[in-house]
Parts: structure tokens; sequence; C-alpha cells
């Protein structure tokens, strides 16, 4: 295996199709998929060197495996971090670099609008194992400073928030987090590290569900950790090596490939967002739509300041509440109903009814999430089709 010439450096584009490339005896153009467990040594002196440290080469999948190897590399020449870990999914992503940093005792703060697992993991299953936290509202900094304890560790949250795309100030968390003794820890799904690098605002870490836009195209689940080498080493990479939540090699060549077209897709996908948020805001049957690069989006000048796009995901609440919601969904042929995003197809999610049923409607309604809310995550179709098929949906509301 080589590692060919070393690249100059690469703008994103180029990285996204060149980056991390490790290329066979065989020099294929395309990333090879490495689907082994393991890996044979030429003597028993090597395997010995292999387990001491002293030859980097591959010892087994659960550790590392060369085509996931390509993807954390690719992955962190994107993000412009030092060190990235692949995982099974996003939440394997965001349970590690939680559970990584955590022991009994500790504290930890997050917003409240989080993805409904990521809610789990940070209401239920860290207070189980003596890891108490508190819930704020993520867009009120005083909230963040009151929250505060000397045991408080980690500070969590995600942004623009699902469903309701807030925003949060990442740079002003982060000073809180560090004023504090604790890291921050950002949930980068609904930006993608095209829109928004949390790192460079000050976060420790940041989290991926690469399940969304990074495979674009609805196949495998993953995950992604990247953060400075240090935190990974000291938080995240024994963890994962020991308790194994691994990235198949063959999802993992899934994810170079939607690498590559990653930069393409956003924008077109963005691009139908924008048209789409543009032609709903105001039409019969629509109560109001957010979108963060609206001016009438409640935080666009925020949104504006550390995000550069306002992504493929809309919120539009529909008039006449769950039933609304109901008939606009009901009527649209092209858009489908489903709970994933960042898909090349056009998905409609109704919070209330699905992916925030869970929670109950107090904390929905302390969150903003009405009944009539629906989350449109836009994808790659002509977006004369995709007003067509809203305006559909539209009648159907106003009947
Ligand atoms: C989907 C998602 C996750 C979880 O990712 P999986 O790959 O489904 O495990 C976490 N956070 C956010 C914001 C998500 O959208």
């Amino acid at each position: 295996m080589t590692t060919p010439v070393p690249p100059r450096k690469m703008r994103p584009a180029t990285a996204l199709v060149h980056g991390g490339t490790l290329r066979s005896q065989f020099g294929e153009t395309s990333e090879a998929i490495f689907l082994t467990q393991g890996f044979v040594y030429p003597s028993m002196e090597a395997a010995e060197a292999r387990f001491a440290g002293k030859d980097p080469g591959f010892i087994y999948s659960r550790f590392s495996n060369p085509t996931v190897a390509m993807f954390e590399q690719r992955m962190a020449l994107l993000e412009g971090a030092e060190s990235a870990r692949a995982t099974a999914s996003g939440m394997a992503a965001v349970t590690a670099a939680m559970l990584g940093q955590l022991k009994a005792g500790d504290h930890v703060v997050a917003a409240k609008a989080l993805f409904g697992s990521c809610r789990y993991v940070v209401e239920e299953l860290l207070p189980r194992f003596g890891v108490p936290s508190t819930l704020v509202d993520g867009t009120d900094l005083a909230q963040w400073r009151a929250a505060m304890r000397p045991e408080t560790k980690v500070l969590f949250l995600e942004s623009p928030t699902n469903p309701q795309l807030e925003i949060i100030d990442i740079a002003a968390v982060a000073e809180i987090a560090h004023a504090g003794g604790a890291t921050l820890v950002v949930d980068n799904v609904f930006a993608t590290p095209l829109l928004q690098s949390p790192l460079k605002l000050g976060a420790d870490c940041v989290v991926y569900s690469a399940t969304k836009h990074i495979d674009g195209q609805g196949r495998t689940l993953g995950g992604c950790i990247l953060a400075s080498e240090e935190f990974i080493q000291t938080h995240v990479h024994n963890f994962l090596r020991q308790t194994g939540p691994a990235l198949s090699p063959f999802n993992a060549w899934v994810m170079l490939k939607g690498l590559e077209t990653l930069p393409v897709r956003l924008m077109a996908q963005q691009a139908n967002a924008a048209r789409l948020a543009d032609f709903l805001a105001g039409r019969p049957g629509v109560e109001r739509v957010l979108y963060p690069s609206r001016k009438d989006h409640p935080q666009h000048e925020l949104a504006m300041r550390q995000m550069s796009g306002g992504g493929s995901v809309i919120a539009i609440d529909i008039a006449g509440g769950q039933d609304g919601a109901f008939r606009f969904g009901n009527a649209l042929s092209i858009i489908k109903i489903s709970n994933n995003l960042g898909d090349a197809k056009s998905l409609l999610t109704h919070p209330a009814t699905t992916t925030h049923q869970r929670i109950g409607p107090v904390a929905r309604a302390e969150s903003g999430i009405g009944d009539g809310m629906v989350r449109l995550s836009c994808g790659l179709e002509d977006i004369e089709d995709l007003i067509d098929d809203v305006t559909a949906g539209l009648k159907a509301v106003t009947g």
C-alpha cells in the first residue's frame, strides 16, 4: 500500500475527491474496499512489533482498517481537524464522544433542542451512571452560564437544531465551557462540515451522523468524531477500540464515495431549499417558514455569522395544526414521508407525531415544535417539480 507524493494543500472540493486515498499495489482508481476482519504478519517478530506500536500497520478492523482510515483522513481534511475516528452510526459517535470524557460525579449541560436519541443519552443514560445533566434553552446564554457547576465536564449542542432550526452561538458557548474547565461537543449534522466549522468557532469536538448528507443517498449508517489529536488520544481512541462501535469497511467505502460528491449535492439541495422557503413564505396555508438564510429567521444574523449558507432543511408551520400538517403531507407525491434528512430525495417529517413523539407535548411546546410543524429536507429533484408538489400540498390544506 502506498501513499502517493504528499499532496499539496487541497481546497475542500479537491480534498473530498483525493484526500486520504491509499492505493494498493494494483493502483486502483477508486478506493478499494478492504473487507477483512484482520491482517497477517510476515513473521512473529513483525506481529510483536505491530502490537508494541513500533510498526504502525493494521491489526484488527475493530481498531482500524484501510478503507475506514481513508474515510477518517478525508473527514479530517474536510473539517480541518487533526484527527478523526469513524463509528457505526451517528449515535455511536455521540455516545462515544460523551462517555469517553465522563465518569461518575461529573455533570453535563446540553441544549434542550436535541435529536431524540441524543436527548436519551444526556437525559436518561448518563444519569444512570452518576452523571447528572441540565438541559437549557440553547439560545439563551444566561441559562448556559447558570447551569455550570464546578463538576461540569461537557457541554453539548446541535445548531441548527432539529427540527425548529434555532441557531446556538457556538463561539459564546465554547467560551462558557472553557471558563468553567469543561469541553464543548457540537453535533454538526444539520450544517454539515461545508457550511459550519465548530472547531474554528472554539468547540473541542465535532460529531456527525454520516448517515445524512455524507452518504446523502440513503444507503448506510455511519458516524464520525473529529477533534485535536490530543482530545482523540485522551478521550476517544481507547474507548472506541475496546467497546467496538466500529464502522464497517463497506459502509466506509459508501461514505468515501458520498464525500466525493458532497459539495455538488449540498449546494444543489441548498439552492432548492432556499427557493422553496421563499416560495412557501406568506402563502395561504403556511403560518411561518423557518430557514436560517432568510432575513425573517429570528437569528438570521447569528446564522450568517457562523454558517456560510442556510443548509438543506426548512421548517414550516402549516395552518390547522396536526390536521393541516397531515393534509399537506398526504397530498405530496414527489416529496416522500420519512424521518431521514440530507438525502437526494426530498423528505418530509412531522416531528410531533414521529421523531419528537416521545418527548411529550410539554417538552415540544417548550421547544417551539407545534402540531402543525413539518420539517422538509430538500433533495436533488427539479425545483419546479418540488414547487408543484408543495402547491398541491397547500391546496389540500386550504381546501
Ligand atoms: C440522525 C442524527 C443523529 C443520529 O445519527 P444516526 O446515524 O441515525 O445514528 C444524531 N444527531 C443528529 C442531529 C441527527 O440528525
